[in-house]
Order: structure tokens, then C-alpha cells, then sequence
């Protein structure tokens, strides 16, 4: 677990983050689970202690993993391309989530100074140590790591396969479920419900304002950041910072041309330069298609 209260870049990044619960389109009518009932409900099965009520005990476990992984999903619903928010296997979401906030699994401690910080010089370590740390909350997340947990519990709700003799004993799925429960049950009491951690680079797409994330390690490595923007899907290149530390160059994978109307400079995505797209000039709205065969110069008014 990571803990906030003794660094000031993440104390910085968290309280960029804090509060940014975005929910957008299909997110926003949302309304969740109540998972201390579903707690409530497996904890009476186990304790019943039958193959069928620990079989009804698997099933909540597994509802409450996708409940908290969808709560975690949604936090991040501005920052990730509408068919992402579809991933339903936990697993899947949490990979897809690692890949713009690499601590996306990882729990998280709030606290913040009691008294404010001195604005005349950097803070070094010993400042953290020295000052009085009020806790905010925090988040416990279900790793990646655990959440192979999601399938084993799974094996639960199955008749044994052919190739199978019997399913578990009753005792290891009591053991299984009891640890799975124990697990759950301090993610569900989470105080912080989620945490998005925008510690990369924040930009905000040329094509229609979204907010793009790339996070730290892509930023290091050098890669590719696509616009979450389904109807858009603007690229950018992001080019790997030779000291590793500050943002790196990104550069959209676009072609530019003037508005033949207005000279506003038109931007439009790699990814469709193809015959037949079309486009307008968000300034004058003239409307545009391309022609084929070359880019930019077949270019040509579709009125
Ligand atoms: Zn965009
Ligand atoms: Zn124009």
C-alpha cells in the first residue's frame, strides 16, 4: 500500500485527483449496488456451511468483485474510450486501468497537514516527518494479483467438468470464501471510494477537448495515447523524455490544413485519412470531404 502522507509529489498529485469522481453518457444514471448488503448475504451463506449455500456465497463474492471494479471503472469514465467501460471480467478492466494509472490496483492513504506548508523554500523529507498528518480516508483496492480469485471462486458455480472426478472440498471452499470475504470486506469499507491518480501527463485532444492521460511509465518509455473520445479517436505520440522526469514531446498523428473559408488550421486524425471522410472547420463550419487518391491535396469542399 502506498502511503501519501510521506511525499509531496503524490500528496500534489492526489489532491489534483481528489473529489474527480467523473461519471459521463451511460455512467451518469448509474446507481450502485448496496455492498454491504451483498457482505451481509455471502457471510449468511458461509455460515450455513452446505455445498448450495456456499455455492449462493461464491455468487455474491463474485457480484461484489464486478461491483467494486465497475465503481473503479466509472471513476475513471473521462478518461477512457466508451467500449473500455464495457469490459465486464474484473481482470480485464483492472489491465485495461493499469495501462493509464499504473497504481490503478494499488490502495491508497489520504492524509493533509495540519498546519499549511511553507511557501518560501522546497519541503524535504524531514519536513514530512516532522508535520502533523490529519487522515482524509482511505482506499484498499483489489489487486490484479487477487482478483484471479474472480475465477477461482467461479469453479464454485459449476457442475465438476468431465474431465473432473469431483469440485473442491467443502472445507477449501469454506477457507476460499473466508479469505475472499475477509478481502472484500475492507475493500467495501474503503472511506476514499476511489482515487485517480492523474500522476502523468494531462493534455486535452486537438480534436474535441477531451482530456487525454498519459501516464508516468508511458511517458518514460515512449508510446502511443489515443483519444477516449469514441466519434474522435485523435492519436498522439508521445515521445520518451531523455531525463525521465519531466513530460515528454506529443505530437497528434494528424494532417493540418487551412480552411478554405476562414484559414482556421483544421486538424484531422491519421486514422481517417481515407476517402470519403468527412469533416467541418469548427470555426466557420464548412464542411469537407476527401477526395481520393492523395491527402491533402485532393482535398475539396463538399458543398
Ligand atoms: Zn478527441
Ligand atoms: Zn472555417
Amino acid at each position: 500500500m502506498r502511503c501519501f502522507a510521506q511525499c509531496e509529489t503524490a500528496i500534489r498529485k492526489s489532491r489534483a485527483a481528489f473529489g474527480r469522481h467523473m461519471y459521463h453518457r451511460a455512467t451518469e444514471t448509474y446507481m450502485p449496488l448496496d455492498q454491504q448488503a451483498i457482505l451481509n448475504r455471502a457471510r449468511s451463506q458461509l455460515a450455513l456451511g452446505t455445498t448450495e449455500s456456499l455455492r449462493y456465497a461464491a455468487l455474491e463474492c463474485r457480484l461484489l468483485m464486478e461491483e467494486l471494479t465497475y465503481e473503479k471503472l466509472r471513476a475513471y469514465a473521462e478518461l477512457l474510450p466508451e467500449a473500455e467501460l464495457n469490459k465486464w471480467q474484473p481482470r480485464e478492466a483492472v489491465k485495461m486501468l493499469l495501462a493509464i494509472d499504473p497504481a490503478a490496483d494499488q490502495g491508497v492513504k489520504l492524509a493533509i497537514s495540519a498546519l499549511p506548508a511553507p511557501e518560501d523554500r522546497e519541503l524535504i523529507k524531514e519536513d514530512y516527518e516532522r508535520m502533523e498528518w490529519v487522515p482524509l480516508g482511505e482506499h484498499h483496492a483489489l489487486s490484479l494479483k487477487w482478483l484471479k480469485n474472480y475465477h477461482k471462486v467461479g469453479a464454485l458455480l459449476h457442475a465438476p467438468k468431465a474431465s473432473e472426478s469431483s469440485t473442491m472440498p467443502i472445507e477449501k471452499q469454506q477457507k476460499l470464501l473466508t479469505d475472499i470475504l475477509e478481502e472484500l470486506t475492507k475493500a467495501a469499507g474503503s472511506t476514499l471510494r476511489s482515487i485517480v491518480n492523474k500522476g502523468g501527463l494531462v493534455f486535452h485532444c486537438i480534436g474535441c477537448n477531451r482530456q487525454i492521460l498519459a501516464n508516468r511509465m508511458n511517458l518514460l518509455k515512449g508510446s502511443v495515447a489515443l483519444c477516449p473520445n469514441d466519434d474522435c479517436q485523435f492519436e498522439y505520440e508521445i515521445a520518451p523524455h531523455e531525463s525521465g522526469e519531466e513530460p515528454s514531446a506529443v505530437r497528434p498523428k494528424s494532417a493540418t490544413v487551412a480552411c478554405a473559408k476562414c484559414a482556421h488550421l483544421i486538424h484531422v486524425p491519421k486514422r481517417r485519412l481515407r476517402a470519403g471522410h468527412q469533416f467541418e472547420c469548427s470555426k466557420c463550419s464548412a464542411e469537407y470531404r476527401l477526395g481520393e487518391p492523395s491527402w491533402p491535396l485532393m482535398i475539396r469542399n463538399a458543398e
